[in-house]
């Protein structure tokens, strides 16, 4: 007997395959009926016999393409009514719910093969894709997913093209980015004042170029990058020069893994994630030796490096011959990477010889993802391309759709709906106006794209990010619920958040900043709570932190801080920073004039940093705590530095003052950096599983979240989860979103739906 089912598919369903696969599926099954979007869903209604019905339903979960996330299917008994052979019906507008579409896909091998064979149609094409890769966040403008809402409306198909597009048969069935050498997208070569340049091979004249040391900037899937060849000390030089970036590593691309392995000594979880579809960075040890230009990486025992996620990387790197290419963000300093050709040319004048462009509008910006191992897991430090925008799963249902507008620094903001969290890609520093023209951007067009509107917003306590002035002005206008909540609560809430876990926990939260209730500026705390609310029971030993975020860039002035508190000697830093300086930070520190307090276990890294003699200048938020790092990895445990906890009054207070005394004379004696860099990191793992240990003793539960930005550092978050597994707590720690401050709206999302839930502000 014909029966009927009508059959809702929900999840990661759209552009990536679905309905042909059930076009074919009901085919093979000789089921009829019709397949189409439906805003966020997949909607198909189909008749046949019973047992066909049955097998239709499990293969749908069962072997669906590689790309589809199915997150729920549901059924429907339906009157059969004689509908005669299967269709794929043209989408409907959307009708609410939550769309998920799928991020950028690296090139397929499918697409590969056809890319270097002198045969095919698309032979040497940069824009071939298919249903199952290529191109789709950064080219959609709006849901459902259909070439007409795409930066691909602009290229009508050619005859060929649109034969493979109708095709429930061909792999490039309803693949909206498919194009093709007689239809589709162009390359463009202009030189550094944006004029024409005319060649038969524009890609060799680009390898000649690289070759000969120019930097050109090539338009990418979700911006521009600036590319020099790597092996050129003076090519990477003058990128650094032009890009105003003196010292940060800058990453690297190679055509293939073995081309990696040449640079890097990689881990099986390393090539995995090297060779995975998101295609990010990957951070893995360099080999002695590996053929790159000191300056990509200065002082660094790691290179970033990647593999191609697009044909036209795969074609720029075999045409320069297979060389390692530096392939930086196109953008000036701590700016967000351009996406726009008239913008590109304005902000990368100077800085690029030549420009690649191509007449595909990128619709979405999308920096290049980066990653680390910690012993067996991959650990995301930065989440943009092939990420966003696939949302990380909450454990409960918002009670409303939620804004969490993250930090200032490593700026992400998330939008909550049901049961999902879509984290925008990685923004940048909040500081500049292109960046925050691009939070402000991105948000309306990601609220749009998702179909969320808000019912409150969720920001940090800081009032002067410009994310909580954003938060606060739009909950004002709007009428929302505005959710204050303390930065490191926000990240032991990412933590949790991220495992599927409620807590109760103790977080473990060690970063740069992040404003405390009572106007300090915290970052070596030890939280015990859960989603709803956090008490803070143990922290770093207050230190005065000499010219508040001045200190940042000058590491040395913590060193000043940290050996006045011990009551050391500052002469020696008197003799390398000079008297002059030394002197007034000194006074200011008698005199206690613009000195915040912090528990700041990144200035502390700085301090340390600077007492073992690895210098005194820091670029960027962080580099005198990454040198510290740099010096003791590889390196066997070898004792540690006494510390005191003093349980005084309220919460329990780590005083690292012996430690820095032992340190300074550990100087005085001439012992090597490396030997202090070594002993300090296992002196904090000490105590962190010391606290852990006191507070579990007082009745603090025994599960621990290790998260906070100082966590990106290797050694200590496998060593500080080692430790604690030893001592039987249970360990959480980050592998979908970054520790450090891009995490933090996942956590500001989740504490802002707990205390929803709840009904307390
Ligand atoms: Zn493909
Ligand atoms: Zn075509
Ligand atoms: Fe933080």
């Amino acid at each position: 007997m014909i029966k009927g089912r009508a059959i809702a598919v929900r999840g990661v369903v759209q552009g990536v395959g679905f309905r042909p696969f059930v076009h074919e599926l009901a085919g093979r099954l000789g089921l009829s009926g019709w397949v189409k979007n439906l805003g966020s869903e997949v909607r198909i209604e189909v008749e046949g016999d019973e047992a066909g019905l049955d097998e239709f339903v499990k293969e749908l979960t069962r072997s669906a393409p590689p790309l589809a996330r199915i997150a729920s299917v549901e059924c429907e008994e339906r009157a059969a009514l004689g509908a005669r052979g299967f269709v794929i019906e043209s989408s409907s507008a959307h009708e609410g719910g939550t769309v998920l579409l799928p991020p950028d896909v690296a090139t397929c091998d499918d697409c590969l093969r056809e890319l270097f064979d002198p045969g095919d149609r698309r032979y040497q094409y940069p824009f071939l894709n298919c249903t199952q890769c290529g191109p789709r966040l950064t080219i959609v403008r709006q849901a459902p997913y259909d070439r007409e809402r795409t930066s691909m409306v602009g290229f009508p198909m050619c005859t060929e093209c649109r034969a493979e597009y109708d095709d429930p048969s061909d792999r490039r069935f309803h693949a909206q980015p498919v194009a093709c050498p007689a239809c589709g997208p162009r390359l463009r070569l202009l030189d550094a004042g944006g004029a024409p340049i005319a060649s038969e091979d524009l890609l060799g004249h680009v390898a000649g170029m690289i070759a000969a040391g120019s930097i050109v900037a090539v338009k990418g899937l979700g911006g521009y990058h600036l590319v020099c060849d790597a092996a050129s000390a003076e090519a990477v030089e003058r990128l650094r020069e032009r890009k105003h970036r003196p010292s940060k590593a800058f990453a690297v691309a190679v055509a293939e893994l073995e081309g990696a392995r040449r640079l890097c000594e990689l881990t099986a979880v390393e090539e995995t994630a090297l060779l995975s579809a998101r295609r990010p960075i990957v951070l893995a040890t360099r080999r002695p030796g590996a053929p790159v230009a000191a300056a990509v990486a200065p002082g660094s025992p790691y290179l970033g490096v990647m593999l191609p996620s697009t044909p036209l990387q795969h074609l720029l790197l075999r045409a320069t011959g297979g060389g390692t290419l530096v392939m930086t963000s196109g953008n000036r300093a701590d700016e967000p990477v351009a996406i726009d050709d008239a913008e590109a040319l304005e902000r990368l004048r100077g800085i690029a010889d030549a420009f690649l462009a191509n007449d595909r509008p990128i619709l979405r910006r999308a920096d290049d993802s980066v990653v680390r191992a910690v012993s067996e897991t991959i650990v995301p430090i930065r989440r943009a391309r092939g990420h966003a925008p696939e949302p990380v799963p909450l454990a409960r249902p918002c009670p409303a759709p939620i804004l969490a507008v993250g930090g200032q620094l490593k700026s992400v903001f998330a939008l909550g709906q049901e049961r999902n969290a879509f984290l925008s890609p990685h923004i940048g520093d909040l500081g500049g106006y292109v960046a925050w023209k691009s939070f402000t951007d991105t948000l309306v067009s990601w609220e749009r794209l998702l179909a969320i509107e808000p019912g409150a917003v969720a920001h940090d306590l800081h009032p002067d990010y410009a994310s909580t002035q954003y938060a606060v002005a739009r909950a004002r206008e709007s009428g929302l619920p505005a959710i204050a909540v303390q930065h490191h609560h926000a990240h032991l809430a990412s933590c949790l958040a991220e495992n599927q876990a409620a807590g109760p926990a103790i977080g473990v939260v060690f970063d740069g900043a992040g404003l405390g209730p009572d106007g300090a500026v915290w970052g070596g705390e030890f939280l015990v709570g859960d989603l709803l609310s956090a008490e803070r029971r143990a922290h770093l030993r207050y230190t005065p932190m000499p010219g508040g975020d001045g200190a940042v860039r000058e590491p040395w002035r913590m060193a000043a801080a940290y050996l006045t508190e011990a009551q050391e000697s500052l002469s020696e830093l008197e003799r390398r920073v000079g008297s002059g300086p030394v002197g007034t930070i000194r006074s200011m520190l008698t005199r206690r004039v613009n000195c915040p307090l912090t528990s700041s276990v990144g200035r502390l890294f700085d301090a340390i940093s600077s007492l073992a003699g690895l210098g005194d200048a820091a670029s960027f938020e962080g580099e005198a705590a990454m040198r510290l790092e740099w010096l003791a990895t590889g390196l066997p445990a070898d004792g540690l530095y006494p510390f005191e906890l003093d349980a005084a009054g309220g919460a329990l207070v780590a005083d690292l003052r012996p430690a820095v005394r032992a340190i300074a004379a550990d100087g005085r004696r001439g012992a090597a950096p490396a030997a202090i860099a070594r002993r300090f990191h296992s002196t904090l793992v000490e105590l962190v599983v010391a606290v852990c240990l006191r507070l579990r003793s007082e009745g603090a539960p025994a599960a621990v979240a290790l998260t906070g930005g100082v966590f990106q550092n290797a050694i200590l978050a496998a060593e500080c989860r080692a430790s604690l597994q030893d001592a039987g707590f249970r360990v959480y720690s980050h592998a979908l979103v970054p520790p450090n401050d891009g995490g933090l709206c996942l956590g500001q999302l989740a504490i802002a739906a707990a205390r929803l839930r709840a009904g307390v502000r």
